[in-house]
């Protein structure tokens, strides 16, 4: 479920890695292999790039494609301030009133943060010997835990700021289970007492903290989006009596956070550039 998105994760690390950046593709904490009734509690830290206007966390925007039945996952180009084809086809068959397939092309969106990891219930490495407890992590979020970070932020539960390194708040990631999937959003939250970090986590925090820049793909050339883009919608067209978006939808872990997703659209035109876009989706798929 999340694996894959963690998997896709590493795979546009992977592709985007230059000599330049340090490899962090292994060092994103996966608290969703947690079982349900577990939780970790983690201490965020500042982005040590200090120009970030959020501090401590950054959005990082993609889109889930499906081409020869696999699931690629490429940038959407909201995060390069540039506009994006695929947030267009998705608001395409939005407004077309095809809801699975506006919603299958709609950007995902995950909020990239460090941590250090204070208590882990995963189990310690084969090899190591170890789990997480004690390492500065890599942490991507999705909607319900960043949700529950920024609203307490924002109605003053909080009277400090949580990633500081005095008086700062540690953070509880708790798995639970609600109905037949896993949610973050029922027990996960900050504690109650503040606390500075000891002597050790800062030389930790100090040495290991990054710039969490470096952890957002690279911008894709328009033609190898557009090229997958044009795959995927071909690939849905020819499938369109049984194409399996809702069942694949279900299977997201995130499906539970797919309510949001459309609340950022900045919505407003449609009618006949709608038109437009299918019409040419429609012209792809007869030339194929
Ligand atoms: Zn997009």
């Amino acid at each position: 479920m999340t694996i894959e998105t963690l998997d896709d994760l590493r795979n546009a690390l992977l592709q985007n890695e230059s000599p330049n950046k340090q490899n962090f593709t292994n060092n994103y904490y996966p608290f969703w292999e947690m079982s349900e009734g577990q939780h970790a509690v983690v201490r965020f830290l500042p982005d040590a790039n200090e120009t970030n206007p959020l501090g401590f966390v950054l959005e990082k925007r993609m889109h889930n494609l499906i081409i020869n039945g696999e699931k690629k996952s490429v940038p959407c180009m909201t995060m390069y301030d540039e506009e994006c084809p695929i947030c267009k086809v998705s608001k395409a068959f939005y407004d077309k009133g095809d809801e699975d397939r506006g919603k299958s092309y709609w950007r995902k969106r995950q909020y990239l943060t460090q941590a250090i990891v204070v208590e882990d219930p995963l189990p310690p490495d084969e090899q190591t010997k170890e789990n997480y407890e004690g390492k500065v992590c890599c942490l991507a979020l999705g909607f319900q835990l960043y949700n529950i970070v920024k609203d307490a932020i924002k109605t003053g539960e909080l009277d400090t700021i949580p990633y500081m390194f005095n008086n700062g708040v540690d953070f509880i990631i708790k798995k639970s289970k609600q109905g037949k999937y896993s949610t973050y959003a029922l027990g996960s939250k900050f504690m109650r007492n503040n606390r500075d970090l000891t002597d050790e986590e800062v030389a930790l925090a100090q040495r290991d903290m990054i710039d969490l820049s470096t952890l957002l793909p690279r911008k894709p050339t328009v033609e190898s989006l557009q090229e997958s883009l044009t795959a995927s919608l071909n690939a849905t067209a020819a499938t369109m009596e049984d194409t399996p978006t809702a069942s694949y939808e279900a299977e997201d872990v995130n499906v539970a956070e797919t309510a949001g997703y459309q609340e950022s659209d900045d919505g407003g035109e449609g009618g006949d550039e709608a038109d437009a876009i299918l019409a040419e989706i429609r012209n792809r798929k007869t030339k194929a």
